[in-house]
């Protein structure tokens, strides 16, 4: 209930308005966000990587109906990709597809598309296509296969295991060696197309690891680059302790390398684990978020987690 009340107010222009305005609104959603420039993101990511964790940084923005707002973050995008050159940082990028014009106009939406990825793919770096809800899952699949077909074989996606459909997405672009990172999801969707229980999600989040984890153990699979920014094939992207347990498990009876197989979390969310992770040997990519979008992502991580919505409560009442 509350998931679904905080998922829908992400949509609602009014709450946007009053939560960005308040000033404990940016104090608390800066947990999850590491700052509204893209120098302040590049920060964090040298921080991480002195600890020995990569990056995946986002320029926060979605549901764009605004070409001007597309080619915004188009730019906003471009420039990023710049920066992690220039600094020598070890990050790639996550995109949303309906940040940069993917329910706008096709030819315009190619065009920022196909800017962002010759960029990405003459500085030698990666991009990752984040899922949004249901209603562009088939959308942002299609996008990468085209993208793929255009010679951009430097990109990847995000697939839910809450949605029904994924083990045969998750087959079908793991067989053409396309790198995927696997989440939970994080929208609010029917019962004809999600599972609505969390203990099934679990469920088919293990399944669907054991799947691609063996993907990444066959010969020719996609490597993590040196530098940290391709990716590869399989990416587990959580913070759940028992899907990472299991996770773990798999790889150890695949007897999977270092380089097969990445642990992504998100910025601000289980510190203590990324450490571990990363010092107990496995390769962590974190997710991070920046930009003055930060609203709907804000929302989505309070959704997640009861005890960030009192954190938020509680901060009301701080001076
Ligand atoms: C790198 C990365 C990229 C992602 N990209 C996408 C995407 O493209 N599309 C998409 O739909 N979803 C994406 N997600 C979000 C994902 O779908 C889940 O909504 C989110 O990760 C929470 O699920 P979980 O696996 O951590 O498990 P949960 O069962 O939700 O959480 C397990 C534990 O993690 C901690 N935790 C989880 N969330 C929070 C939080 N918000 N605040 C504090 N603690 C928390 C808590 O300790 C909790 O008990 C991404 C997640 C990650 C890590």
């Amino acid at each position: 209930m509350l998931r679904a009340f905080f998922i829908s107010l992400s949509k609602a222009n009014w709450a946007q308005r009053a939560i960005i305005s308040l000033p404990v609104g940016w104090r608390v959603a800066s947990r999850f966000i590491a700052g509204e420039t893209p120098e302040t993101a590049i920060q964090v990511v040298r921080e991480l990587n002195l600890k020995g964790i990569n990056a995946t940084l986002d320029y926060l923005g979605e549901n764009t109906n605004s070409s001007i707002d597309a080619s915004h973050s188009t730019d906003e995008v471009l420039r990023i990709l710049d920066l992690i050159k220039v600094s020598g940082v070890q990050a790639n990028v996550s995109i949303k597809l309906s940040q940069l014009g993917l329910t706008i106009d096709k030819d315009f939406f190619h065009q920022n598309l196909t800017k962002i990825l010759s960029s990405a793919s003459q500085s030698g770096n990666f991009i990752r296509i984040d899922m949004e809800d249901s209603s562009l899952t088939d959308k942002t699949i299609q996008t990468l296969i085209w993208a793929q077909a255009q010679g951009f074989t430097n990109t990847g996606i995000v697939l839910q295991a809450y949605l029904y459909r994924t083990e045969k997405d998750l087959v079908d672009l793991t067989s053409k060696g396309i790198s995927i990172r696997l989440c939970k999801g994080a929208y609010n969707e029917l019962a004809e197309v999600a599972y609505p229980k969390m203990a099934d999600v679990n469920a088919n989040y293990d399944h669907l690891a054991r799947l691609l984890l063996q993907a990444a153990s066959l010969p020719g699979s996609p490597r993590l680059s040196e530098d940290g920014r391709v990716p590869p094939l399989a990416a587990i992207a959580s913070h759940d302790p028992r899907r990472i347990a299991m996770a773990r498990r798999f790889i150890a009876e695949l007897n999977l390398p270092q380089q097969a197989v990445e642990f992504q979390m998100l910025y601000g969310i289980r510190r203590d684990l990324q450490n571990e992770l990363a010092s107990a040997g496995y390769s962590v990519r974190v997710y991070v978020p920046y930009g003055t979008h930060w609203y709907p992502y804000f929302m989505r991580r309070l959704a997640e987690r009861p005890a960030n919505v009192w954190f938020f409560v509680s901060n009301l009442f701080k001076k």
